[in-house]
């Protein structure tokens, strides 16, 4: 039987999926039809951004799953109508690998200094040679798909890795806490602190006046996760205090962030508009048609959101 397939992404994502999408859904050896506007009763599977026009999924009768492009669920997943399994994306050579190397290249940034030798107008020459990763202690607050494959790649470099979580873990290369307490023991200890949590009721305001003064005075805050995350007010008075350092944020909780928002002039702050990382068509088209690969063969499907915990 004929498998549909709507794609209900924004419309410039069409353009950028279908070729991809076909390919990766003729690979898998179904019959189907990939089109923008089926009618909603024929529809087995919706490609799908929390962005799109749907937003009643009451009228797809017949609906298997819904196939999220993104990473981040939020706004989707306590849509009281989506009742089929929702799976978010996970792409390793896209989403993953740009996490990665954005994170690298900011905690770089700010573990070697290089600011003062970017933007130097009085040409000082200050003699004074960073540490090695070895004595600069990171923490992510965040151990999934892209916080675990940013603390490893900044352990391979040599970085002393911890990492916090709703569950307990054990990863290569990083020590992983959970709890209140793991909070506490991980902020107090972090010189660089990246934020990889989704953005829950648990996490929201997570960086706050009273976990933002658990840190080492002068510690970086670096948010590719989202701008629920913080307490702006609070990171506002820490970055003015010296509590901490600076801040290197990609999300908030407004995007685009409004022109005049105290973040833009900030002398501590560096705003980079939600570009840390980025789903790739080809990588994420795979994923997308091996979970109706999956869906098809009765298999159970690949990352799915927990819709209690809300990601
Ligand atoms: P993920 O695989 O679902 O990982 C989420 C991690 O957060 C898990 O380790 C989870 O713990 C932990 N967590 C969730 N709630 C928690 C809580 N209350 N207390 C402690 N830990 C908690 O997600 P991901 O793929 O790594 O993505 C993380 C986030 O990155 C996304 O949600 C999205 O917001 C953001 N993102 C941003 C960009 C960008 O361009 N800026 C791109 C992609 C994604 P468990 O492991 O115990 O479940």
């Amino acid at each position: 039987m004929t498998v549909n397939i709507l794609f209900a992404a924004h419309e410039k994502r069409w353009a950028q999926y279908e070729t991809p999408l076909r390919t990766a859904l003729d690979a898998i050896g179904i019959d189907y039809v990939l089109s923008t506007s089926h009618p909603p009763e024929d529809v087995d599977y919706i490609v799908y951004a929390p962005n799109s026009d749907v937003q009643d999924f009451t009228p797809y009768t017949r609906l298997k799953a819904v196939l999220n492009l993104w990473a981040g669920v939020e706004t989707a997943v306590h849509n009281p109508t989506l009742k089929v399994p929702f799976a978010r994306m996970v792409d390793a050579e896209g989403l993953t690998q740009g996490m990665v190397e954005w994170v690298t290249g900011h905690t770089l940034r700010h573990h070697l200094g290089m600011d003062a030798h970017i933007v130097n107008p009085d040409h000082v020459w200050t003699a004074e040679a960073p540490p090695v990763a070895a004595d600069r202690p990171v923490g992510i607050l965040g151990l999934g798909e892209l916080g675990t494959a940013c603390g490893q790649a900044l352990a391979a470099l040599g970085f002393p890795v911890s990492g916090w979580a709703r569950s307990a873990k054990q990863i290569d290369g990083i020590t992983a806490y959970h709890g209140d307490d793991g909070l506490r023991e991980i902020l107090s200890t972090s010189e660089i602190v990246i934020l990889l949590l989704p953005s829950t009721p648990a996490t929201e305001n997570i960086l706050n006046a009273e976990t933002l003064s658990l840190l080492p005075k002068g510690a970086v805050i670096i948010n590719p996760g989202r701008g629920q995350l913080i307490d702006d007010d609070a990171l506002i008075a820490a970055l003015d205090s010296g509590q901490a350092g600076h801040a290197t944020l990609d999300v908030f909780r407004v995007e685009p962030l409004p022109p005049g928002h105290p973040y833009w002039a900030h002398p501590k702050v560096t705003v980079t508009p939600h570009i840390a990382s980025e789903t790739r068509p080809p990588s994420a088209s795979r994923a997308i048609a091996e979970n109706i690969r999956r869906g098809e063969a009765g298999e159970p499907f690949l990352h799915l959101v927990d819709r209690d915990a809300g990601y």
